[in-house]
């Protein structure tokens, strides 16, 4: 049933109490009782879990007994449940845009626990607005926009070449553009591989072996993406072979941007850059494996070594620094518990020991059994590292568990370095319309909810583009875009939003202020009868309304947030004198 702004409004009412979680603070049955006296509101109730089975029957029950053609959801995020409502409207026969869902639980219930009157109060308030908003609303059409069947992946390491298998296993095309000369990224360079043991080339191999032979994939290395633009299934990506330059020019429908990391190299930190014999976890794997492990400075046998832990991570406050690299506990027990048998002492002092994962305290006891001595700083009182003459290393430390100060001189000194994000993301993230975190790596849709996918629709991150991860941890993320990518590709089109702006060309004086004011690149200029005039591509459009409000000639309005719209909800916020009349509130 198509509602535009002729239809006079019935408006149902649902108040969920999310069990405890809303119904704990605010007092729902009270908010319902008020909703039903608002203007237009037909009926209005509260229920115990409105996104249950039966709380979603509920719904489309009474919009058929009642002729209801408008619908407020109070309850959580519409992050969480939005689809869901907009689902059960549309097979109640209703439009997905005559929904509205107030956000009881994370704006209100969560935020003022303590405050349970104020709290009743403002989701008063807020079902008030949404109410005068709902009368407001009209039908949008669902649009959708075909999908390209081929995926663009960048990045051809351990994540890339997951994803890349998993998509070209399932029939679709791949292009896999790596800017070295081999794939297989930093998992390649690994000798000692936990939790199994195996070197890097050992799982890699293989891989690289099905993805050459696989007719679905195009593999390019030493190239790089130097163009890209396009909205979600259109794309269309430039790949440059940096060898000879040529280029070739791909329609592409999605994207995983797998870019990975890069290891910190902790200058100024423990001596590193002041001794050969001071060198990094990932520079360890570098020397000749046991039991020839020798001295940097002199070509002697190592008989001793120490570890630090958590060099360049955990560092509250310092951009790019603030996380756990999540690898290094693992990978100092792995490289300790592997080299102790040929030294005669190895000592790992540490700042905390996180071995969550399948196997991974396996690792961290086989150390222990192998005598690896392991012992505690704290993060305020870390170990000094004094570097003489003859590059010889005392570090001094103390052991917090022992209460003792303690001081060792290790042949070989080797920092557990963070994995931080690659020097030139910001380049990548500029081309494919990406943004990084704090943690420096690329931030995804939702940190929770959506993990994988990114606020460009239609590219995935995967791996440690995303965070920093285990290599196990990066082929299952590879995997869950790549079922995102397949999913998208398997539709064969997809539905786009109608919540975009509308540009009065009558009034547009094409100053191209939205052109520059719009962050996603979705609006150009087109010469319509001698003038140019701002045009919106909708699929790359977030709704985000920042052209509306840049627009000096107010010729854009915003479709599903019109001024009628907004206005009304003002009102509604500024005039509750209908609520207290009656008394509820
Ligand atoms: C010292 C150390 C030891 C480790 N040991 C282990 C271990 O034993 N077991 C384990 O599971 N994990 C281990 N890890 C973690 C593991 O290395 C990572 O989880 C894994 O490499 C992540 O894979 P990835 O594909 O996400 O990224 P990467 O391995 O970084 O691969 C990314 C690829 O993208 C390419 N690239 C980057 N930018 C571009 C661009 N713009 N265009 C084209 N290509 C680009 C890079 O050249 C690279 O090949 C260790 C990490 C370190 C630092
Ligand atoms: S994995 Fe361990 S060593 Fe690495 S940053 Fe985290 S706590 Fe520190
Ligand atoms: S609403 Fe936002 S994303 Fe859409 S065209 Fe305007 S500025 Fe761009
Ligand atoms: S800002 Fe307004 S007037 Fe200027 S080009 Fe855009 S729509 Fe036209």
């Amino acid at each position: 049933m198509m509602i535009d702004g002729t239809s006079e409004p019935r408006i149902g009412v649902f108040v969920c109490h999310c069990g405890h979680n809303i119904a704990g603070t605010v007092d729902v049955v009270n908010v319902a009782e008020m909703a039903s006296i608002l203007p237009y509101v037909v009926y209005s109730t509260d229920h115990m879990f409105v996104c249950s089975d039966n709380g979603q029957q509920l719904i489309k029950d009474k919009i058929k007994e009642y002729g209801l053609n408008r619908i407020v959801v109070a309850s959580c995020s519409p992050r969480m449940h939005e689809p869901t409502f907009r689902r059960v409207v549309e097979e109640a026969g209703l439009n997905r845009y005559v929904f509205e869902q107030v956000n009881l639980r994370e704006h209100v219930s969560w935020c003022h626990m303590h405050e349970k009157k104020l709290a009743t109060e403002k989701a008063a308030d807020l079902v008030r607005m949404a109410v005068a908003r709902a009368s407001e609303l009209v039908s949008l059409p669902v649009k959708t926009v075909s999908v390209t069947p081929r995926t663009l992946i960048v990045g051809g390491g351990i994540a890339g070449m997951t994803a890349a298998l998993d998509i070209a296993n399932r029939g679709f095309e791949v292009v896999l553009v790596e800017r070295r000369g081999n794939l297989g990224g930093h998992l390649i360079n690994w000798t000692h591989i936990y939790p199994t043991g195996e070197s890097g080339a050992d799982i890699i191999e293989p891989l690289e072996e099905r993805i050459r032979y696989n007719p679905n994939i195009a593999v390019h290395t030493n190239s790089v993406v130097v163009d890209f633009e396009g909205y979600i299934g259109n794309f269309v990506a430039r790949v440059r072979n940096n060898l000879d330059d040529s280029e070739i020019v791909y329609d592409i429908g999605t994207v995983i941007v797998a870019t990975g990391f890069e290891v910190f190299k902790p200058f100024g930190y423990y001596g590193y850059g002041e001794s050969p014999n001071v060198i990094t976890l990932a520079e360890l794997q570098e020397l000749e494996p046991k039991p020839k492990l020798l001295r940097p400075s002199d070509g002697k046998r190592v008989r001793t070594m120490l570890f630090i832990s958590c060099v360049g991570s955990r560092e509250p406050g310092k951009y790019g620094h603030e996380h756990c690299s999540r690898h290094c506990c693992f990978a100092i027990s792995k490289a300790a518990s592997d080299l102790r048998e040929s030294m005669d002492e190895v000592i790992v002092v540490y700042r905390s020991l996180r071995t969550y994962g399948k196997h991974h305290e396996a690792i961290h006891r086989l150390a222990r059994a192998r005598h690896v001595i392991y012992s505690r700083y704290l993060a305020e009182m870390p170990p000094v590292v004094e570097v003489d003459a003859n590059k010889e290393i005392v570090v001094k430390w103390r052991d917090i568990l022992a209460n003792e100060e303690l001081s060792f001189r290790p042949d070989l000194l080797v920092l557990a370095s963070a994995m931080i994000a690659p020097h030139d993301i910001n380049r990548t993230g500029k081309i494919f319309g990406l943004s990084p975190s704090a943690d420096g790596f690329f931030s995804p849709e939702h940190i929770k909810l959506a993990p994988l996918t990114t606020h460009a629709a239609g590219i995935m991150i995967a791996g440690t583009s995303q965070a920093a991860k285990t290599g196990a941890e990066s082929a299952i993320d590879a995997s869950g875009a790549a079922a995102k990518a397949v999913a998208l590709m398997a539709r064969g089109q997809v539905e786009i939003e109608s919540t975009v702006p509308q540009i009065n060309s009558e009034l547009c004086s094409g100053c191209r202020t939205c052109v520059v004011a719009c962050p996603y690149s979705a609006i150009s200029m087109e010469e319509r009868k001698g003038n140019q005039i701002a045009v919106v591509t909708d699929a790359k459009c977030h709704g985000c309304g920042t052209c509306a409000g840049a627009c000096p000639s107010n010729a854009i309005s915003m479709l599903h947030s019109t001024d009628e719209q907004i206005l009304a909800m003002v009102s509604a916020f500024l005039n509750p004198s209908l609520v207290n009349r009656r008394g509820y509130i």
